[in-house]
């Protein structure tokens, strides 16, 4: 392992890599913790062409960027190298040549949350916890119920009431502990914490463990690996076979490309934390020679990073949170410091939308590239349609949008984006009918 220290985001600090388990002790919950690695160590043991030729199709395939001191504790689920495909229909309808998606609905739970639960798990099994948990809006316990169950781990899972059916038929069929909190999501993610530290518990929550934001780098890795193949014809997640039959022939990459923007939907800002880790990482090896912008959008009632991007502060004050995409709806965005200082420091931009606007957007990918994903990943993709309408974007830009959850995890919602089907007697006639009108 090739940590060097944690470090507080707020007074800079730093710790030892087993001092602390959580949070900087001397600001509580607000002390996320970066984990900063020996960048020159590290590329001692390993380069972008080493990668390459990794046969390991998952997030492990970056293992020596990853805070994990031996690969016995990995879980069995494969995670992650989630496809990024060209989406030249919708490109094309928005002028842009060069758009491309990373659809993160395809990991075993359906989210990409699941990233950040197997580095945690990994971490549970390292630091040989009996018991995980986690407060969720849903994902993120569905996403730990899952990693845990195939590592064999106990799990307790905080989610609110009314969190979506098919996310918590996800958290009760992998077997975990499943506590339906009568509140919000930052209730359930107190208590969490609470209960965390009355039974000794091992806690997931995100922002609160300095884990999950290594797991969630991995989306900023596998996008410039990827991205780097697709252009070298190294890599489609069409035709499987090319990258086998061409590496022999093509000198792998030493250096990795980067698009010029990555659109990815917030709520406790965890996500998009991850994601500019990931790229200062490679920035800090040399592996990458620019940085992306990164476009943060949240949904217009929940909007606390928009809010303070927009005064010019990392200041983050709550809000009451309020909006159909139940993932990225947090009153107090629990990662927004970072998340808040990760567009700014990008160069890029926050931007708000409507529920309409989401739920317009799940039927337009879905009609228009066959993605089906959930209102918090279409968050993201309203959010670039908006910044084109706003020619905030040029067209011959590399943009890459997270898909970062599938639709069948809310089909409440696409029903309502997609209106009801008709009901026909069993006849021809019926249907001579029905496609008359
Ligand atoms: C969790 C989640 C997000 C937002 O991630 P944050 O880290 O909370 O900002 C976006 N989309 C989906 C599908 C999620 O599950
Ligand atoms: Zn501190």
């Amino acid at each position: 392992m090739f940590v060097s220290f944690l470090q507080c985001t707020l007074c800079g600090k730093r710790y030892a890599p087993n001092a602390v388990k959580y949070v900087c002790p001397d600001h509580g919950e607000s002390g996320v913790l970066d984990v900063v690695y020996d960048y020159a160590e590290i590329n001692r043991h390993t380069a972008p062409a080493q990668i390459a030729q990794a046969s390991d199709k998952s997030i492990w395939r970056y293992w020596d960027l990853l805070p994990l001191e031996t690969r016995d504790s990995v879980p069995p689920l494969p995670i992650g190298w989630t496809p990024l495909w060209r989406a030249g229909f919708l490109g094309r309808s928005l002028g842009l040549q060069n758009l491309y998606f990373k659809d993160d609905g395809r990991n075993p739970t359906a989210s990409f949350k699941d990233r950040a639960s197997a580095v945690v798990v990994a971490k549970a099994c390292e630091l040989g916890a009996d018991i995980i948990t986690t407060a969720s809006t849903g994902n993120a316990g569905a996403a730990l119920a899952g990693v845990a169950a195939s590592a064999r781990l106990p799990s307790v899972i905080f989610v609110p009431e009314n969190a979506p059916p098919a996310k918590i038929a996800q958290l009760l069929i992998y077997g975990a502990r499943v506590l339906l909190v009568r509140g919000s999501y930052d209730q359930a993610f107190e208590l969490c914490l609470a209960a965390s530290k009355e039974f000794g518990w091992y806690c997931r929550s995100t922002a609160y463990n300095p884990y999950t934001t290594e797991g969630k780098k991995t989306g900023a890795l596998e996008i410039c690996e990827q991205l780097t193949l697709i252009n070298q014809g190294l890599y489609s997640p069409v035709t499987r076979a090319s990258r086998e039959m061409l590496v022999q022939q093509i000198e792998p990459p030493d250096h990795w490309e980067v698009p010029d923007r990555i659109f990815v939907s917030v709520g406790d800002g965890n996500i998009i934390s991850g994601i500019w880790k990931g790229l200062r990482d490679l920035y800090a090896l040399g592996w990458i020679d620019r940085l992306p912008k990164l476009m943060g959008i949240q949904a217009e009632g929940a909007a606390a990073c928009y809010n303070a991007w927009r005064a010019g502060t990392d200041q983050i004050t709550p809000v009451h949170a309020n909006t159909v995409a139940d993932s990225i709806s947090a009153d107090l965005p629990r990662d927004g410091v970072r998340a808040v200082r990760a567009v700014r420091e990008s160069g890029g931009e926050y931007i708000t939308v409507s529920d309409q606007e989401i739920l317009d957007e799940i039927r337009e990918l879905a009609r228009g590239e066959g993605v089906f994903v959930e209102p918090a990943a279409s968050a993201a993709y309203a959010g670039l349609v908006k910044a084109v309408r706003a020619q905030k974007i040029d067209p011959a830009e590399t943009i890459v949008v997270m898909l970062t959850g599938s639709g069948l995890k809310d089909i409440h919602s696409a029903m309502r984006a997609a209106g009801n089907a008709q009901v026909i007697q069993p006849t021809l006639e019926a249907v001579r009918a029905a496609i008359a009108n």
